[in-house]
């Protein structure tokens, strides 16, 4: 059914559009072909009707009345219009007919006055007059030309008249063609229509079919009279693809600006003239910028000669270098300078990568610490044992202060080997740490104890307070080793008959082990370095006290290992306060285990 509707609406319009087409340009060139046949006549006649007048001019050179010459003119218009198959009329000066190719011939002996005919009155007036009319006799449609003749002012005119109708008969060809090509048009368009609502048809049905395979059931009369409803449908479903691929287009486009954004790496993309188009977040964050980034240009933002020339370098090939930011705070990054591949521009990627690059210059400085530490008792002790096979055995008192010299530093090699591995060990993670809630009095109270007579040889009052219940998430050796550190320290910088308080405080969430001590303090500016590796604020001193400069170090990592805090602050004695706190235990825990091994 939808099948001839849709048919019959095809060939309607290809109908409709053929006759329409043949209709307007037959109507076209019919008024073309009127116009040029016109024209053409028009032409002839002119040529006709001055070729009459020459002759006239020729042949009634004498003056005379024309009127009188009537017989004579009559012939010449017959002699003319028999050569050019028109009708030739002379008239005289005054309009009268003195001449004329169709009266002759019909021996009408009464001549008109022909002198209001607008041809004649225009070609006596200038010498060329045009007219055209339906002849009263032949009751046909004319076309009369008139020229003047005789000089200096006109005896008369000569008109050449000739009937349209063969303008009218070419013309009637003309339709007749066109009709019968506008009927071949139309067989052919119904064929081809046929043909093509035929293809259409098949495609709709297929779909139609394609519906019935995925819905199970057939097309009902109620599907096939909508089944143009079909091809709507297919329509339908290319806008839905095309609105699907805008969709996946969006989607893609989001999850490259989320990668964008969510890079560490700062990245910039440039145009041709460097000015920024694009910026992620980390790019923000890098030049320190709230404000947006794109639309300025590279200079604007980052005054570096180093990248622009990076940046000025990169055509076919990506370049990369390491470079300075100026600070606040200064920065090394990672430069990477690619060309755009689609369009002019490139993509500027910065990797700040300063915190690699200190941790490099610590293991640096730490590798030449650790050898300078080193090489000190290595070399006092091969010297002294040199001495000695040189031959300074054989003085007993010498070979005893030789040996005391390689015993010493042999301790103080074997101090430091101790300390490193200690510290590479906590900060490999292979320490072994046993985190429960302990009571952190027992094992700081040990380590006072362990201290007790270094402090009395020094004659330091060393005293220990804990008035709280000293729970708190530890590991007692750990924290024994950091307590016996701070007091060894205590006892050894703080002068003889000094004092050294030791005591746990509550902290809110933590407890807190204070070793305060009257010795010499820290100035400001060796406060927080006194826990760096090697960090010593009188070497010498140090030194000469045993000391490895480690120690601090290696408690700092402990307590960071067990999650504590530690730090230091000036005492009002004007000697130290160090301090660790190791958190109290949440309120439901009762992992809690008893340390009991008291000193006692
Ligand atoms: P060292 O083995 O030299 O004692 P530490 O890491 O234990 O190394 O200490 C680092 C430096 O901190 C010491 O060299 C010393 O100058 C200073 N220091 C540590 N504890 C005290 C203290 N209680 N009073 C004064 N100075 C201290």
């Amino acid at each position: 059914m939808f099948r001839l509707g849709l048919r019959r609406k095809i060939f309607v319009v290809t109908l409709i559009l053929i006759s329409g087409v043949v209709l307007a340009s037959g109507l076209y060139l019919q008024r073309q072909l009127r116009t040029w046949l016109e024209q053409r006549i028009d032409d002839e006649l002119l040529h006709h009707a001055k070729i009459g007048g020459k002759l006239l001019e020729e042949s009634l050179a004498d003056a005379g009345d024309l009127a009188g010459q009537r017989a004579r003119l009559d012939e010449l218009a017959e002699t003319l219009a028999v050569d050019t198959d028109t009708r030739v009329t002379i008239v005289d000066a005054q309009g009268q007919v003195v001449g004329d190719s169709q009266l002759n011939r019909d021996r009408t002996p009464n001549r008109p006055d022909y002198s209001s005919r607008p041809e004649i009155v225009d070609a006596l007036r200038s010498p060329v007059g045009r007219a055209r009319r339906v002849s009263t006799t032949s009751s046909a449609e004319m076309l009369h030309v008139a020229v003047a003749f005789g000089e200096p002012s006109p005896r008369g005119a000569i008109r050449v008249s000739a009937t349209l109708s063969d303008v009218e008969a070419a013309i009637a060809r003309l339709r007749v063609l066109l009709t019968i090509a506008g009927a071949l048009g139309l067989i052919l368009a119904a064929a081809s229509s046929g043909l093509a609502s035929q293809l259409l048809a098949r495609r709709l049905e297929r779909l139609v079919e394609q519906t019935r395979a995925r819905h199970g059931h057939g097309p009902t009369d109620a599907d096939l009279e909508h089944a143009g409803s079909v091809a709507i449908g297919t329509f339908g479903r290319l806008t839905r693809e095309l609105d699907r691929a805008v969709e996946r287009v969006g989607t893609e486009r989001d999850r490259l600006d989320t990668i964008l954004q969510s890079m560490q790496e700062a990245v910039l993309a440039l145009d041709d003239q460097n000015r920024i188009s694009l910026a992620n977040t980390a790019a923000h964050r890098l030049f320190s910028r709230t404000s947006k980034l794109a639309g300025h240009a590279l200079t604007d933002v980052v005054r570096v000669p180093d990248l622009v020339d990076l940046v000025a370098r990169t055509r076919d090939e990506p370049q990369s270098g390491e470079l300075t930011l100026p600070g606040p705070p200064i920065r090394r990054v990672l430069a990477h300078v690619a060309p755009l591949r689609a369009q002019p521009g490139r993509v500027l990627v910065l990797h700040d990568v300063s915190e690699t690059r200190r941790l490099e210059q610590v293991r640096r400085d730490f590798v030449a610490n650790v050898s300078h530490e080193l090489r000190t008792p290595v070399s006092i002790i091969a010297a002294n044992a040199e001495t000695l096979l040189a031959g300074a055995l054989s003085d007993e008192d010498a070979a005893k202060n030789f040996v005391d010299a390689i015993s010493r530093n042999a301790s103080r090699l074997a101090a430091l080997i101790r300390d490193l591995l200690d510290l590479s060990r906590i900060e490999a993670g292979r320490y072994p740490l046993e985190l429960r809630t302990i009571s952190l009095e027992h094992p700081v109270r040990r380590a006072v104890e362990a201290l007790g007579e270094q402090s009395a040889v020094k004659k330091i009052d060393l005293s220990f307070a804990c008035e709280i219940e000293a729970a708190a998430r530890s590991d007692s050796a750990a924290c024994e080793q950091v307590a016996v550190n701070l007091v060894e320290n205590a006892v050894k910088y703080t002068p003889a008959h000094g004092h050294v308080w030791v005591r746990l405080v509550d902290a809110d969430d933590d407890v807190r082990v204070e070793i305060e001590d009257d010795g010499p303090g820290l100035a400001p500016q060796h406060r927080q370095r006194v826990f760096e590796r090697f960090y010593r604020v009188d070497p010498g001193r140090s030194r000469e006290m045993g000391g490895t400069g480690l120690g601090l170090s290696i408690v700092k990592h402990l307590v960071d290992a067990m999650g504590g805090q530690i730090g230091f602050r000036p005492s009002p004695t004007g000697g130290s306060v160090f301090w660790f706190a190791m958190p109290k235990p949440p309120q439901d825990d009762d992992d809690t285990a008893s340390d009991s091994r008291s000193s006692s």
